[in-house]
């Protein structure tokens, strides 16, 4: 039965009949059969271990028994109102959903990706500010619609079409190489001084006095598990509110306990945002994603009807009611800081025995390993040296992401019920891949 689907033919349907604008994973991509947990099985039978759920999606893992069991009975019952009759399930997940967050952010709105999710945030803090311009930050992803894609900086997510009016980046390096350029002797970092000075230059040179808001991941995720200095994001907020801005955060990969330490990004920054965008890990693969605010703001958008056919259906809402419990249940937060830390150090210990490892950061199970020719220049490793690391680890049974400016840093975001028994092989796996690679390098 495993054989029954042709991988040729898949590959003749692909290139005649799916946007081709999807770039497909590995020479040979995979063509997957089923999952548990944090395993994926593909159709020869070959199993990997999943340290990439899906670009950071599946929270609690592959086919969880208790979300599927939850979306399987409400399959059977109702899926969809259009939320113009009422249904317990939106109002429990509602007042579940806001219980796990801060005031005075309390008023739920349901969408179903982060790209309109984020959509929504823009519109909302035009509307209350009635001011107009975002700032974002360089490296962010925050979505691939029109009005989202002028707040992502990733490069080739770029078209040849005039969009974002009105958002504006602030462009500082990449702390990894400013703590190499401004790191003296006595080790005081000046970081933190670079990228508020430089947010300072965005706000006095490239938008109007008042501005609607800022919008920022507490970690970037699609730039390769990217930190900020330590208080960045507090006085960065200071300054937009100051210009009369609202703030948002970005919760699409931090949230639900990713980090370990909090159950939000945004709490490991002291901060507490205006509206928060969640996606992704809020329905462990299915399609939902939410926009959460304050009262306040959500007047403005009461003014005139604000609709969303699939938003909130009885089945999103029941799958998301799920996830919840099953963070809850199965202590997937406590999980991530613990396997997350305990991956960290191990990872640590590739970084001082391969040159090509430059750095190794993240927090909880949000991971960047970024690789490059050597620890002095910091220079990316290029591709085809990646790339082989990377399929080798494939074959060897474990899948890792890819992201940053040139794909030069390994994402590892796995589904949050990861134990450490997976990381001692995932760590194995990455250890042989990277011997090799200094054995093709001296053989060179
Ligand atoms: N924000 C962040 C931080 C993301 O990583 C993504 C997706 N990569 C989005 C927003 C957009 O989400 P979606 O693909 O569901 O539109």
């Amino acid at each position: 039965k495993y054989k029954s689907y042709p991988y040729e033919r898949m590959q003749k349907i692909r290139e005649q009949n799916i946007s081709p604008s999807l770039r497909m994973y590995y020479k040979k991509p995979l063509l997957l059969h089923q999952g548990h947990m944090q395993w994926l099985v593909d159709y020869e039978g070959q199993r990997y271990l999943d340290l990439f759920a899906g670009i950071v999606t599946v929270s609690v893992g592959h086919c969880h028994p208790k979300v599927t069991v939850a979306a399987q009975k409400q399959l059977a019952r109702l899926w969809h109102t259009a939320n113009i009759y009422m249904h317990p399930s939106i109002h429990e997940y509602a007042e579940k959903l806001t219980s796990l967050l801060p005031d005075p952010l309390k008023v739920v709105y349901l969408t179903n990706s982060g790209s309109e999710a984020n959509d929504l945030a823009m519109f909302m803090a035009r509307l209350y500010t009635r001011n107009f311009d975002i700032i974002s930050l360089r490296g962010a992803y925050h979505g691939g619609s029109p009005y989202t894609l002028g707040l992502t900086s990733v490069g080739l997510y770029k078209h040849n079409v005039a969009n974002g009016f009105g958002c504006s980046t602030v462009r500082f390096l990449l702390i990894f190489l400013i703590i190499w350029v401004t790191c003296s002797c006595s080790c005081v970092c000046h970081a933190n001084d670079q990228y508020i000075e430089q947010f300072k230059d965005t706000l006095n040179t490239s938008v109007p006095k008042t501005i609607a808001g800022f919008i920022a991941e507490p970690i970037q995720g699609v730039n390769g598990a990217v930190q900020y200095p330590r208080s960045f994001l507090k006085e960065a907020y200071q300054l937009v509110r100051e210009r009369g801005g609202v703030c948002i955060s970005d919760e699409v990969q931090t949230g639900f306990g990713r980090t370990g330490s909090h159950f939000w990004g945004f709490e490991t920054h002291g901060v507490v945002p205006d509206i928060v965008t969640l996606a992704k890990g809020i329905g462990n693969g299915f399609p939902m994603a939410a926009v959460v605010t304050t009262k306040d703001i959500a007047s403005s958008l009461a003014q005139n009807l604000h609709f969303n056919t699939f938003g909130g259906s009885p089945l999103a809402c029941i799958v998301g009611a799920a996830v919840l419990d099953a963070i809850e249940e199965d202590g997937l937060q406590k999980n991530s800081e613990d396997v997350g830390t305990y991956m960290l150090l191990e990872l640590a210990k590739l970084r001082d025995e391969f040159e090509v490892v430059g750095d190794v950061r993240g927090k909880g199970l949000m991971i960047g390993v970024e690789m490059v020719t050597d620890k002095d220049s910091r220079h990316p490793l290029p591709a085809e040296e990646i790339n082989q690391i990377w399929e080798d680890c494939k074959d060897m049974g474990v899948l890792i992401g890819r992201g940053g400016l040139y794909s030069q840093t390994f994402r590892i975001k796995p589904p949050m019920c990861i134990n450490k028994k997976d990381v001692d092989f995932a760590v194995e796996v990455f250890h042989t891949a990277l011997q090799r690679h200094m054995e093709r390098a001296a053989a060179k």
